[in-house]
């Protein structure tokens, strides 16, 4: 399963932006799309299903429509969703598919699954599945919706449509349609576990072998699986915050996370560097180099300190992590 997700439009795309009646920022639509079909990407490729970006994911470029189109149809995606925001006077979330055959048949089903599912999160004003005679779902092959997320000129979307809890809750919407219609078990969120007792406890997992493995507490075990590669790590504390990053393996040092809020790590790039803090106690913490051995204990937090700074060679794949705060 291959879904194509395009966020419509490119970063400077002239009057594609919110009204500053509404929004001082007058924030860009394309990155409210991009934010959500980052969101949506992200939370299919959790599920197992591969994703390809049909814009410019810098947003420097408008990607052509005809580029876009062509890129679906080569990559022969199962589905294009492409994501964009409302203009011109309305309220209110609405679903394009190209004709009334297509808004029959199936992918009239499914538009009106995620356009009803994207309602439902986000309480807004549901418009329905509408006829559009657009490119992005007229010339691609497959199956293809275009939903409005709200409206960039209205008094009561526009405020909405730009905080990240709104593209959170739309995000969470349109991949439940997807997983409805496509009978995919949506995966299992990551639960934190904290145990009872005086000690601060610290709760971690890691991402290895295409899902989430279980939780462990201090040393009592730990996280990951000997010989397959670490890709993401959430962690929290009984009591107090956690903050922690990864580098990836041949890549960089990834933004900061706290507790979990976000795990850490691209789900799939294998991670060759840990750092750690938090604002109770000291946190010490160590990894398992693939194939080969512990590295000694670290309870610093600083990329530039190979000794004590971070956890892990640079180059060398991680598999296991162990965490305790003392
Ligand atoms: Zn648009």
């Amino acid at each position: 399963m291959k879904i194509a997700v395009d966020a419509g439009h490119g970063l400077n795309t002239p009057g594609k932006r919110c009204s500053k009646q509404f929004d001082t920022n007058e924030t860009r639509e394309w990155t409210l799309n991009n934010r959500i079909a980052t969101k949506v990407c992200e939370i299919l490729n959790n599920a197992g299903i591969e994703t390809i970006r049909l814009d410019d994911t810098t947003g420097k470029t408008d990607v052509d429509l005809n580029t876009r189109v062509k890129k679906a149809n080569n990559e022969n995606v199962d589905y294009v969703l492409s994501i964009h925001h409302n203009a011109g006077g309305g309220t209110g979330i609405e679903t394009y598919v190209c004709n009334l055959g297509c808004l029959n048949g199936e992918t009239g089903k499914i538009a009106r699954i995620i356009n009803d599912k994207a309602v439902e999160k986000t309480g807004m004003r549901n418009r329905g599945v509408k006829i559009g005679d657009l490119a992005i779902i007229r010339d691609t092959k497959m199956k293809a919706c275009l939903i409005e997320c709200g409206f960039m000129d209205n008094e009561n979307d526009t405020p909405l449509i730009v905080t990240e809890e709104y593209a959170k809750k739309i995000a969470d919407g349109i991949t439940e349609g997807l997983f409805e219609y496509y009978s995919i078990n949506k995966p299992i969120e990551p639960t934190p576990e904290i145990p009872e007792n005086n000690k601060i406890n610290v709760v971690y997992q890691t991402y290895t072998n295409g899902r989430w493995q279980p939780n462990v507490t201090n040393l009592e075990d730990y996280a990951g699986v000997y010989g397959l590669a670490v890709t993401g790590v959430y962690a929290n504390l009984s009591n107090g915050n956690i903050t922690y990053k990864v580098h990836t393996k041949g890549g960089k040092w990834l933004p900061e996370v706290i507790d979990r809020t976000d795990f850490a790590g691209i789900l799939g790039k294998e991670i060759d560097g840990l750092m750690m803090k938090s604002n109770v106690g000291t946190v010490k913490y160590r990894v398992h180099i693939l194939n080969k051995n512990w590295l000694p204990w670290v309870t610093g937090y600083d990329e530039k300190d190979n000794n004590n700074g971070y956890a892990g060679i640079l180059s060398q794949t991680i598999d296991a992590i162990q965490i305790e705060i003392v």
